[in-house]
């Protein structure tokens, strides 16, 4: 059974950056929620379009609409490693993870609390960017894409994020401070959590990761 790994962090943390090294480095099938629910709002599907408003108001959507979805995709990804991005993000959600792990027969092995200071994160947002097409994370001076505007891995547009704007990063900051942080306590609890400095440069932060996970190589 492959490693079940979940990132834990505020938003511009730094977990879809550090999700793109790892996912490379272990083989794990990749679920960003945020990812998928970008997808359908530009889809226009029944999902994005329960999805939109709450995404728009920089508030988590139901919860009920992200667990069927988690589990959907746990139940196609069986034996193999999976990296979790941005869930679960309340206590419902990671409780409703522990009954589909067991019902599934899985086990989770470890949750990464990428933790950052307020300081940081409001620099890193505010120069974000990202791939429309396939979710690759960039930044405006520290990792612009190699031709302006184009996605380095898909050539899909790079973009900066609808909820992006420093008014609904302010919200969600404040429902990840509200609904979100309590999990930190929750997996330690559990005995699960590895915390690393997301403060620190996103190879420096990997480094961290990797040594905690005991991972080697590369
Ligand atoms: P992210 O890209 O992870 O920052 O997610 C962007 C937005 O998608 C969030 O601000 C939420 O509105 C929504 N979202 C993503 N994952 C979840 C989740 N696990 N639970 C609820 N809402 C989510």
């Amino acid at each position: 059974m492959g490693l079940k790994i979940i990132l834990l962090g505020a938003p511009g943390a730094g977990k879809g950056t550090q999700a793109e090294l790892l996912v490379n480095d272990l083989g794990l099938v990749h679920l960003s929620t945020g990812n998928l629910l970008r997808e359908a709002v530009e889809a226009q599907t029944q999902l994005g379009k329960e999805a939109a408003s709450y995404m728009e108001a920089g508030k988590l959507v139901p919860d009920q609409v992200i667990i069927g979805l988690v589990e959907e995709f746990l139940q196609k990804v069986g034996p193999s490693g999976c990296l979790l991005d941005g869930f679960p993000r309340t206590l419902a959600q990671a409780e409703a993870l522990d009954e589909i792990f067991k019902k599934l027969d899985m086990k989770l092995d470890y949750v990464i609390e990428v933790r950052t200071t307020p300081e940081v994160i409001v620099q890193r947002l505010a120069h974000r960017l990202v791939c429309r097409s396939c979710g690759a994370p960039y930044h405006a001076q520290s990792k612009p894409p190699a031709k302006a505007g184009v996605c380095d891995s898909c050539g899909g547009a790079v973009v900066r994020r609808a909820d992006d704007e420093p008014e609904t990063i302010k919200k969600r900051l404040r429902e990840y401070q509200e609904k979100t942080a309590p999990l930190i306590d929750y997996y330690q609890q559990k005995g699960l959590l590895i915390t690393v400095n997301g403060d620190l440069s996103r190879e420096a932060t990997y480094e961290e990761i990797k040594a905690k996970l005991g991972v080697t190589g590369k």
